[in-house]
């Protein structure tokens, strides 16, 4: 054998040995995944459409209905009575849920309870929509706000919050299809729904109209999707006729809560205002149902690029496993990951809080296990509106067991502690 044909056997080989160790890996990662799930896709599946069924009789509703996102918005649940007479409730559930719900305003839609078993204290979409005792007890050792972001003190105009020299946010309602239980703006729920007045919208794209170097608009709230098409083409067009406004983005989480929203006439009015970017807040691989994929590939067959918000939660997904299986999920329905945010220190959050730890293990975990699109930015939203920071292990200081120095994009140092 030649010599070059012995470097290219040595090479094959070597490759081939390399290729063995990835295969490894990739079993590794994939057996996590598997594990991780605490649920069977297929029984998930039949047990949702059972569910379904037993919430459509009580009802009375037709599919049609069903598929009507104004009807899912008419027939939220959000008492306990309500919840107790679709499900039956055991006792010590009931009273919580009562208790709770005396306290902080709750309300989901019948589609998002169909997800989830309402009796069982772990399940993980249960803790995202139903109030639990745990809201009513304050860790002593950490200062919780209702305003972690200080947004009302980065508001120059309308309902505006801006925290960047080229970007701005307009929060345009405060009303959204479930009201989470992590919620950082649930200063917001208030006692009924409403929507930002006229009179702050048009302040608000006043605003934009007058500042030049607003480039970037994000409309969210609340959540901009419960809107009606007309007031949201109303806004979007607006600020589409603003020279300087180069794309507008959308947050919205009806993609998980009330997939029903993005019907063809909605999609068919966005995409008359492009580029128009929307952001999603999936948490968990189960809120990936048919429904909620069929309402992202309509987005993105009218060339809505679509991003993911996910908020990093105890007990519902700070584990590599559950986060790799959500991501490639959304990858599979065109969903691009973005961001993953450390969850902040708003009163009745606390329970969800966990370790910084908890999220560099899995930003470790998705590098080289997964490809880069499937990998997000892990974002700590700085105190006092001084803006994102990427959580890298490079650019914060452990100071003691739970506390860290973080170093915004300005160079400011601000503390961080977990309960
Ligand atoms: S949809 Fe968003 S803004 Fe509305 S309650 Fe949930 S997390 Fe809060």
């Amino acid at each position: 054998m030649s010599e070059m044909k012995q470097e290219m056997s040595k090479a094959r080989l070597a490759s081939l040995e390399r290729a063995a160790q990835l295969d490894k890996s990739a079993q590794e990662t994939n057996a996590g995944v598997a594990n991780a799930k605490s649920y069977d896709e297929a029984e998930y599946k039949k047990t949702v459409a059972d569910r379904k069924k037993i919430i459509m009789e009580h009802f009375g509703a037709s599919e049609s209905d069903w598929n009507n996102h104004i009807w899912q918005m008419q027939n939220r649940i959000d008492n306990v009575e309500k919840l107790n007479a679709i499900f039956k409730l055991n006792q010590d559930r009931y009273d919580e849920i009562a208790e709770a719900g005396e306290n902080f305003r709750w309300s989901t839609t019948p589609y998002y309870l169909s997800l989830m078993d309402v009796n069982n204290r772990a399940d993980e979409i249960g803790l995202l929509a139903i109030p639990t005792r745990h809201e009513m007890s304050a860790a002593s050792n950490i200062d919780t706000t209702l305003d972690p972001m200080s947004e009302e003190f980065t508001n120059p105009a309308g309902s505006i919050t801006r925290r960047y020299p080229d970007r701005l946010i307009i929060n345009v309602t405060s009303t959204c299809a479930m009201l989470c239980r992590h919620c950082q703006r649930r200063r917001n729920f208030g006692s009924e729904d409403h929507h930002t007045s006229a009179a702050d919208i048009e302040a608000s794209i006043e605003y934009v109209r007058n500042t030049p170097y607003i480039r970037d608009v994000l409309v969210t709230g609340g959540d901009p999707f419960v809107l009606s098409d007309d007031k949201l083409e109303y806004i979007i067009s607006s600020l589409r006729s603003i020279p300087h406004v180069e794309y507008i983005r959308i947050g919205t989480r009806t993609s998980a809560t009330m997939p029903q929203r993005v019907t063809e006439d909605f999609v068919n009015m966005l995409k008359k205002y492009h580029p128009i970017y929307v952001n999603f807040h999936f948490n968990h691989p189960k809120e990936l149902t048919e429904d909620a994929v069929e309402a992202c590939n309509r987005l993105a067959n009218a060339g809505v690029p679509l991003g993911n918000q996910m908020v990093l939660l105890k007990g519902i997904n700070n584990n590599k496993h559950v986060v790799m299986s959500l991501n490639r999920k959304m990858l599979m329905a065109r969903v691009r990951p973005y961001y993953i945010f450390h969850p902040k220190s708003v009163a009745g959050t606390l329970h969800f809080c966990c370790d910084i730890e908890d999220g560099l293990q899995i930003m470790d975990h998705l590098t080289g296990n997964t490809s880069g699109m499937a990998k997000p930015y892990y974002i700590y939203n700085a105190s006092g509106g001084l803006g994102k920071v990427p959580l890298l292990r490079s650019n914060f200081k452990k100071i003691a067991e739970g506390k860290y120095e973080i170093t915004t994009w300005e160079g400011n140092v601000v503390d961080f502690q977990y309960p």
